[in-house]
Formats: C-alpha cells, structure tokens, sequence
C-alpha cells in the first residue's frame, strides 16, 4: 500500500518537468507556514504567564501588547508562506495536468483507428480531462495539506513534551485513542467488510447505468420502472453492504475517535488536578496555570490535525484511481510504424489470404479472405450482414492489423507505408462520417487543409452540394450545428463525399449507406458518388445490389469466408449465394412496385 502511494506520486511528479521542483519548493513553504502557525500559541502561553504572574495587578503586565503583535505577525507570516507555496504547488500541479493532456492526447494520436471504435471518444476525453483534474487537487491542495499536517503534528509533539511534559502525555493520550480507533477500522475482518462494501457500490453504479441507457427502452414499450429489477437489487445489496459496513465496522471505533478528537482535553483536566498540589507546594503554581492554560487551547488544534490527516488517505486513493485510468489511455496501442517505410507503386489494393479476428470475440471476422482491386477498379463487398464486409474495408486503412495474410497498397503490405503516405493515398467515406461544429468550408477543407477556397467550392459543386449552399444563409462559411443549421443524413453525407473529393485520393474506401436518404438526396449521392470513383480504385461496401451491377468485381462475404467473386453477369450464371441475393432482391422490388400499384 506504501509502495503504492509513493510510485503513484513519483509517477505524477514525472509529467511536471521543469516544475518538479516547485512541489517540492511548495510543499516545504507549507511546511514552514505550519511551523509559524504555532507561534501565535506560544504567545497565548507567554500572556498568561505574565497575567499570572502579576496577578491581580494587571497593569504591570506591560508585554502583553507585544506578544499580541507578535501573534499577529506570525499569524500572518504563516498565511503568507502558505499561500507562496500554494502557488509553487499550483504552477506544478497546472504542468502535470495539462501535460497528461498533452501527452495523452499525442499517445492516443498514434493508436490505430479502431482504438476508437472500442473506446469512445467521449470516453477517452472524460478519462484524461477528469483525471487530470483530479491529479492537479492532489497536487496543487492535498499534498501541501499532508506535508503540513505531519509538520503540524510533529511540532505540537516538541511543545506538548517541551512545555509540560506530563500536560503533554493527558493531552496525547487522547489522540493515541483516537489513532488506534481509526486505525481498528482498516485491517483484519473489516478490510474484508470495505472490499465488499465497495464491491457491492461498483456493482450499483454499473446496474445505474444499465438502467439509464435502458430508459429509452422502457418508455418505448410502456413498461414500469420494476422492469430494472437488477438495478433494485443492486440498491438494496449496497444498502444491506453499507449498514453492515456501518454498524459492524464503523460505529464504535468512529464514535471514539471523534469522542477523543473532539474532547482532547479530557485527561488533562483530572491531571492538572493531579499534578496542581504538588506545583502550588513547589511554589510554581502561576508558572503551572499558563501551562494549562496553553494546553487547554493547544488541545483544540489536535481534532485539525487529525482531520487532516484521515482527508489525507482519502485524497491519495483517489489519485490512485486517476492514475489508473490515465495509464488506461497512456498505454493505448501504438500503430506499429516500419523503420523503413516503402513507397506504393500504384493504387492496387490485394487481399492475400487474410484473417482476423477482434479482440475478445471467438470467431474470426475474417478468414483466409484472398481478392484484388486492380488500379482504377470498383470491387464491391457485398453479402449478408455480420459478413466482414465492414472488417475488410477497415483493414485497408489500417484501422486494424491482420492476425495473419497481407493486405497491401500498389504491391507494398500496409503495414510497411508510412501511415501519412497509407493516409493520403486511401479516402474513406464510413457511415459515422463526422461533420464538426464549424463552418462547411472548414469542414471540407479538412481533407486537404492548403486547399484554396475555389478547390473546396470545386469539390462542393463535383459532390452535387450546390442546393445546400445556396439555403444556408452565409453559403459554405454558415457554421454546422448552430443558428438553426441542421442538415440532412443525406446531406451530411454528401459533404462527406465533397471531403473525400477534395482530398483527392487515389484509393476510395466507402460505406454506400444511402439507406437514409430520400430519393432526391439518394440520386444527387449516386451522382456525386460516380463523379468520386472516376479513374480511382474503389472498394465500396454495398448494402443493396442496385448499385453494384456496374461494378468491375463483386466480392461475396459470408461469415467471414470469401464465398465467391465475380462479375454482376458472372455471378448470377454461377447460380450461388449472389445469384440467390439478386433474385431475393427482384422479387422484393416487384413486391414494391405491385405494392405502389394497388396502392394507386
Ligand atoms: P458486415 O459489415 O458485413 O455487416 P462486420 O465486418 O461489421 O460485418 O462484422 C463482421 C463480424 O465481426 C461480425 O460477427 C461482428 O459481430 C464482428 N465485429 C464487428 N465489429 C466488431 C468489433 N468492434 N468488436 C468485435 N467484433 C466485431
């Protein structure tokens, strides 16, 4: 457990750079204004001291004022350095946070494009920003608190023993109790009470957020909150976890560590009583009044520090959590890059003998997929759905590496293209195609960010996007998503093919999903898209067999397994599975026509 906080630390201290020192700078600063903080008691001691000592003629204490002044100064000292070192720990604690940032943001640049099909990108973004945060109160408050209250207790032990040193032991006993409760709370059978108290929380929170994304669901089809019983289970076993928790763990040891925290002075009165016959007969009586006087207030301040100190492992393990997820996102997979990157000669795309499974799944999406798109042809994937048609295009782009076969570029494996040059080469068009809250000009320029403003109206104007820009109220620079601008799927795709068009790739890989648009966006889409495949190699992922007649080469997929490959005429005289596809096809569209017909 120590191991642990002291790596967690070391690791967080390592993203502050240059700054390093500063925390360290910080947390002494605190310390120092700690060790000032006290002084101001030591004044209260030399008060009364003195007001006893002239006791009852008050007047002839004349330092009073001076000690009064000096509290006041060392009071203000302590504040001062507590704040110059708050600032050190917040310069630091800004480094280290915007550096997990940085460094989190550059580390998951370089993961595969599929780490952000398993990992959302909301996701990625809460664990680094919500994490650094977290790591920057712990760096910034928390550890300047630590450090100041192991000071604070370190320097109350040197005056409890150095004014009085029996006062000393009555005071400290009380805080000894209340240690040992606290600390009654953490090991043997208890530790085994919070694993399943937490257990039982996790176990909530994930039923909570079942039940929220279920919402939809259970208002769709009328049904009654009882429908979650999970989630009611869940709430009930927490509660049940958290009142054993409570009153088998907690009850007693806590209601005497605040007892004790709270009542420090309770030894020290019966021992002042104890030890005051024998000063009054020594005849230091006053002397041993200011004592307890000082003991009496100094007593107050051992509840803080104790507090302090219990915040204190409460913050470090929330640190821990952020670490973990920060390393989450630190140790994202890295897109393997080859040391000696080749050139693509051409624009042909092969398949060869490819197989591939996700991780986690059981059978494979691909297996043994072997076909080729020579350079300016259009090869369409086509067969049910769950056939790897999806998996295959991704491939290309590296979205994925192949467990085994090759899939390479102009005669050159993928995985040996500098991933800029694979990028430039290939464009694709995926069905979760994002526009960005910014202007459409922006947006299309993505794809090639010198492109001048003319390329881009160019590419707007091959992608059939003319109508659009002329209803948006500033043409291509009104921004996407704000003063009511909203476009269509079918819209929204076509300025997807604008982008893909400006790029000006030599490879289009795209999802033909047209499924959502209406059939003057669907003509406008097929027009744009035949103006995008001219003279370029296309691998397209059909989802209806209208549109993959004309293609030079369809590719059938099924369970992974190439099934057959051919042309249109080829593969419906071969009588398959497409030949099959193509007749369950007509006879749905007859069906629509004869339907449209009685309808009339
Ligand atoms: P298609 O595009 O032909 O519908 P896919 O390529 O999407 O098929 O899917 C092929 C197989 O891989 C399916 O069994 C699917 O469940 C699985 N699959 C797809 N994406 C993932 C993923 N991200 N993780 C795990 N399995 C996946």
């Amino acid at each position: 457990m120590k191991e642990k906080k002291k790596s967690s630390l070391t690791v967080l201290l390592g993203y502050a750079g240059g700054r390093k020192p500063l925390t360290f700078l910080g947390i002494t600063l605190s310390g120092i204004s700690m060790v000032l903080s006290m002084v101001p008691y030591i004044c209260i001691w030399l008060v009364v001291r003195d007001l006893v000592a002239v006791a009852p003629e008050w007047t002839k204490a004349e330092s009073i004022s001076r000690y009064g002044w000096l509290a006041f100064a060392f009071a203000v000292a302590g504040i001062l350095f507590y704040f110059a070192g708050l600032m050190c720990t917040h310069l630091a604690a800004f480094r280290v946070a915007s550096n997990i940032r940085k460094q989190g943001v550059a580390r998951v640049m370089k993961a595969p494009l599929g780490y952000f099909d398993s990992n959302a990108s909301g996701l990625i973004r809460g664990r680094l920003d919500a994490s650094a945060a977290d790591t920057e109160s712990l760096l910034a408050h928390h550890l300047a608190d630590v450090v100041g209250a192991v000071v604070l207790f370190l320097s109350m032990f040197a005056m409890m023993f150095g004014f009085d040193w029996r006062m000393g032991c009555a005071c400290l006993l009380s805080a000894v109790i209340s240690l040992l409760a606290m600390f009654s709370m953490m090991g043997g059978k208890n530790a085994e009470h919070m694993a399943a108290y937490q257990a039982a929380q996790d176990r909530m929170t994930k039923a909570g957020t079942e039940y929220v994304r279920g919402i939809p669901v259970v208002k769709i089809f009328q049904q009654t909150v009882y429908s979650f019983r999970a989630f009611k289970e869940a709430i009930d076993a927490y509660s049940d976890e958290a009142e054993k928790y409570q009153s088998e763990v907690c009850e007693k040891p806590q209601s005497i560590n605040l007892t004790f925290t709270e009542g420090a002075f309770v030894f020290l009165v019966p021992a002042v009583l104890f030890f005051a016959p024998n000063a009054a007969s020594t005849g230091d009586l006053a002397g041993f009044i200011a004592d307890f006087a000082f003991y009496g207030v100094f007593s107050a301040i051992i509840s803080t520090a104790l507090a302090k100190l219990m915040f204190a492992s409460g913050n470090t393990m929330l640190a821990n959590i952020a670490l973990d997820r920060i390393s989450h996102v630190m140790n994202a997979p890295e897109l393997p890059k080859n040391k000696h990157p080749k050139t693509p000669q051409n624009s042909r795309v092969e398949f060869q003998d490819v197989s591939f499974t996700y991780k986690g799944a059981t059978t494979p999406a691909l297996s043994h997929v072997s076909f080729t798109a020579e350079q300016g042809q259009t090869v369409a994937l086509v067969g049910p759905s769950g056939g790897g048609k999806t998996t295959a295009a991704s491939l290309i782009p590296r979205f994925w590496d192949v467990d085994s076969g090759i899939v390479s570029v102009g005669s050159v494996d993928v995985t040996e293209i500098d991933p800029r040059l694979l990028m430039e080469k290939v464009a694709f068009v995926f069905q979760n195609n994002r526009l960005f809250k910014t202007s459409i000009l922006e947006n299309v320029r993505m794809a090639r960010p010198d492109a001048t403003r003319e390329q881009v109206l160019a590419a707007l104007s091959a992608a059939r996007c003319d109508d659009i820009i002329e209803k948006l109220p500033k043409g291509i620079d009104t921004l996407l998503g704000s003063e009511g601008t909203y476009l269509s799927g079918g819209e929204q795709q076509r300025i997807a093919l604008a982008r893909a068009m400006l790029k000006d790739a030599p490879i289009v890989v795209l999802d033909e999903a047209t499924a959502f648009a209406d059939p003057e966006n669907e003509m406008l889409i097929q027009t744009a898209l035949a103006k995008l495949t001219e003279g370029r190699t296309v691998i397209m992922i059909a989802h209806r067999l209208s549109t993959v007649v004309g293609a030079d080469k369809i590719v059938v997929l099924k369970e992974g397994r190439l099934i057959e490959q051919g042309t249109h005429q080829e593969l419906t005289q071969k009588g398959g599975l497409y030949a099959q596809m193509w007749a369950d096809y007509n006879k749905a569209v007859q069906w629509k026509i004869s339907g449209d017909k009685e309808a009339i």
